[in-house]
């Protein structure tokens, strides 16, 4: 059975993954014994990141990127052929909230900042597209591969304060969907698409809502608290489990679902 799961020399994409989320995959999967490739567009904590994981004996790999540049994303793309000949999964992780985006306790609607409600969606969007459309290729080439998007909790039930990341989240689960039935019934049933939709984890994209400058939750921590079954917030090795399913063969005729992991926050009202 163990080996259903294994997914040892897949060489693993992940964009965004100097985040929070982002170390805690590709230190698991890395581990798995699967070829990392970190793009991210913060240079430092990428080299430090893959520094540390080389030295654990890991296979990984930094590049620089933007996820919202095509260029920059091609020139990725034939950095990491040339390295490795093949790409098996891509993982969308690079996004996130914006503070200029979250809409303050004593605004309504007709305050939002539209620029930054673009710019949310952007990242979260767009910053799946252009990668996917890029990255993707190599699989579809092969007809094998499998993307892993990062949803959120946002796109199931709309959060109070954050309606341009709720929509782009929204927007990302169903491109999800979407690109199972694109890439499957144009390429073949090799490739699939998934996502996970991960509730609260206290992160930087979402620290200034979650906690007090003295490190004690704020009053929607406490709401959320309140809302979710499991009465905390999760921890990023609680995402690796569903990850490592989807990645694997374990999970080889699953593709267009988006799965919350969120300590039973989408499936309680009161
Ligand atoms: P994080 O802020 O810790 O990490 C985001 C990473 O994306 C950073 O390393 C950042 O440098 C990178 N990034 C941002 N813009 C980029 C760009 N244009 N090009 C390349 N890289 C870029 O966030 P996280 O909490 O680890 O989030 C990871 C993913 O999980 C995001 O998509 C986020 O929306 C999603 N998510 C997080 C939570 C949570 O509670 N933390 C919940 C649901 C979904």
């Amino acid at each position: 059975m163990s080996n259903l799961f294994s997914i040892k020399d897949r060489v693993v994409i992940i964009t965004g993954g100097c985040g929070v989320l982002g170390t805690s995959m590709a230190n698991h999967l890395a581990s798995e014994g699967a070829k990392v490739v970190i793009l991210d567009r913060n240079a430092k904590l990428g080299n430090e990141l893959v520094d540390s994981m080389i030295a654990k004996g890991y296979d990984a790999l930094f590049l620089e990127t933007d996820v919202l540049n095509k260029e920059i994303l091609e020139q990725n793309k034939l950095n990491i052929m040339q390295k490795y000949g093949r790409i098996d999964v891509l993982i969308n992780a690079a996004g996130g909230n914006m503070p200029g985006a979250t809409i303050a306790p004593d605004k309504t609607i007709f305050d939002l900042q539209i620029d930054a409600f673009k710019k949310v969606v952007d990242l979260n969007l767009f910053g799946t597209v252009l990668p996917t459309m890029v990255i993707a290729e190599p699989m579809v080439n092969s007809k094998k591969g499998c993307i892993i998007n990062i949803s959120s909790e946002s796109a199931l039930r709309p959060l109070t304060r954050v309606a341009g990341y709720g929509a782009a989240k929204a927007a990302v689960s169903n491109f999800t969907k979407y690109m199972a039935g694109e890439l499957a019934t144009k390429f073949g049933p090799g490739l699939r698409v998934n996502a996970i939709a991960p509730g609260f984890f206290i992160t930087e994209q979402n620290r200034d809502l979650l906690l007090n400058p003295d490190g004690s939750y704020t009053d929607r921590s406490k709401t959320i608290l309140a809302h979710t079954p499991f009465n905390r917030f999760g921890e990023p090795e609680e995402l690796l489990g569903t990850l490592q399913w989807l990645v694997s063969d374990a999970s080889a005729f699953v593709t267009g679902v988006v799965i919350p992991v969120d300590g039973g926050f989408d499936a309680f009202s009161i």
